[in-house]
């Protein structure tokens, strides 16, 4: 977790200038958004090797950051995890690091009944409203629409969607995820929130959302907090990978979020060279929950092309898991997960706690190696 002083950003020479009032504004935030590498040269001077990549691979896979986000670089080089999350890499480009993965390896376009809804689970249905980010990750499970020109979805696309919904009376939940839907005006939101709640059959509208990492001045607008408060079947799920990326504005920003009675939730990504460390997601989990946000998933990479650079053994997060059981709290601990190719479904992955099992008795192991056996 890291400290932000008062105006912290007027350190940084470029932001010196820039007052409260804007930085703290999502607007002002999206609206100074760093896409470029001349944008990036007035913070540092990067060397030839960082301009090459940046330059081949962000024409490809384009680049993008919130001056917040940005403002979290302590190291400007591949190790800082930030950095390291936004800033393009040549590896992205590698056909051999690249083998095997897929634009598209959910299927998730093809097994769409409507356009921009992906219906994999009877009573789950996502709902993909905009695929523009404030910040472009490197890592991102739908790179795919780095690719394409960076909108929203028309209010027509939304209705169609709707009525989808409308008539499928087993969908239960509506994940709306994007891109990033909270980057959306609220008016646009609440248009879709709005239209989703009133669906008698639908439960639980999730917003799938990176804003609490990359833009928190969003939760600062009284009137997203009013929307959340007023649809009271909003679930929020963001995705913090790195204890760099928590601050104190989230810690405020969270208790903005909780206060209208929504619920906030993490995935988070294993990924190698960021967080593929028991120590560091440990301390990630205790961050999370420290700001009052419980760890849903830790996702296995997915084989996503322009991503598989980031890939770890599956074994690692079995470690990980293995490591937090026992040691950190039981609210701490995600249920680590691997999303099935051609969109069959995610599948937890588990340690196994079980040694040997007989006709009356079976033998546990506990979390110090502990061989327990206890009878039927
Ligand atoms: C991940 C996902 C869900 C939600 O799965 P949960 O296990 O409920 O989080 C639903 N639909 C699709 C298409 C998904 O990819
Ligand atoms: S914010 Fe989410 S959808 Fe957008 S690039 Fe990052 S991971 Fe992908």
């Amino acid at each position: 977790m890291v400290y932000l002083e008062n105006e912290y950003w007027r350190n940084l020479k470029p932001y010196s200038q820039i007052s409260k009032e804007d930085w703290e504004n999502w607007k002002w935030q999206l609206a100074n958004r760093l896409t470029s590498f001349e944008d990036l040269k007035k913070f540092f001077s990067p060397d030839e090797k960082l301009k090459i990549s940046f330059l081949k691979t962000a024409d490809i896979y384009h680049f993008g950051t919130t001056p917040y986000y940005f403002s979290l670089i302590k190291k400007f080089s591949y190790e800082d995890p930030i950095f390291r999350q936004i800033f393009p890499s040549l590896e992205e480009l590698d056909s051999n690091l690249q083998k095997n993965s897929y634009l598209d390896p959910f299927r998730e376009e093809e097994l769409s009944p409507v356009k921009g809804l992906t219906h994999r689970y009877p009573d789950r249905v996502l709902f993909r409203a905009t695929n523009f980010c404030s910040v472009y990750c490197r890592h991102c499970m739908r790179k795919r629409i780095f690719l394409e020109e960076e909108r929203a979805r028309t209010k027509e696309e939304y209705d169609l969607m709707f009525e989808y919904i409308r008539e499928n009376k087993s969908i239960k939940e509506v994940l709306i995820s994007g891109g990033d839907p909270l980057t959306l005006p609220n008016k646009k939101l609440e248009y879709i929130i709005k239209n989703l709640y009133e669906i008698p059959h639908v439960d639980i509208i999730r917003i799938g959302s990176r804003e609490l990492v990359s833009n928190p001045y969003r939760f600062f607008d009284e009137d997203l907090l009013e929307i959340f408060d007023k649809y009271d079947k909003i679930w929020l799920v963001t995705h913090f990978n790195h204890p760099n990326e928590i601050t104190n504005i989230t810690k405020k920003v969270v208790k903005n979020i909780l206060s209208t009675g929504t619920p906030v939730l993490n995935q988070t990504v294993l990924m190698k060279g960021i967080n593929d460390d028991k120590f560091t997601i440990e301390e990630l989990m205790r961050d999370l929950l420290r700001v009052k946000i419980k760890p849903y998933y830790l996702f296995y990479a997915d084989p996503v092309e322009g991503t598989l650079h980031f890939r770890t053994d599956l074994k690692k997060g079995i470690e990980i898991i293995e490591h937090l059981r026992g040691r950190v709290s039981g609210l701490a601990t995600p249920i680590y997960a691997v999303d099935l190719e051609n969109g069959l479904g995610k599948v937890p992955v588990f340690p196994n706690y079980i040694v040997e099992e007989g006709k009356d008795y079976i033998i546990f192991r506990n979390y110090e190696g502990k061989l327990i056996k206890q009878y039927k």
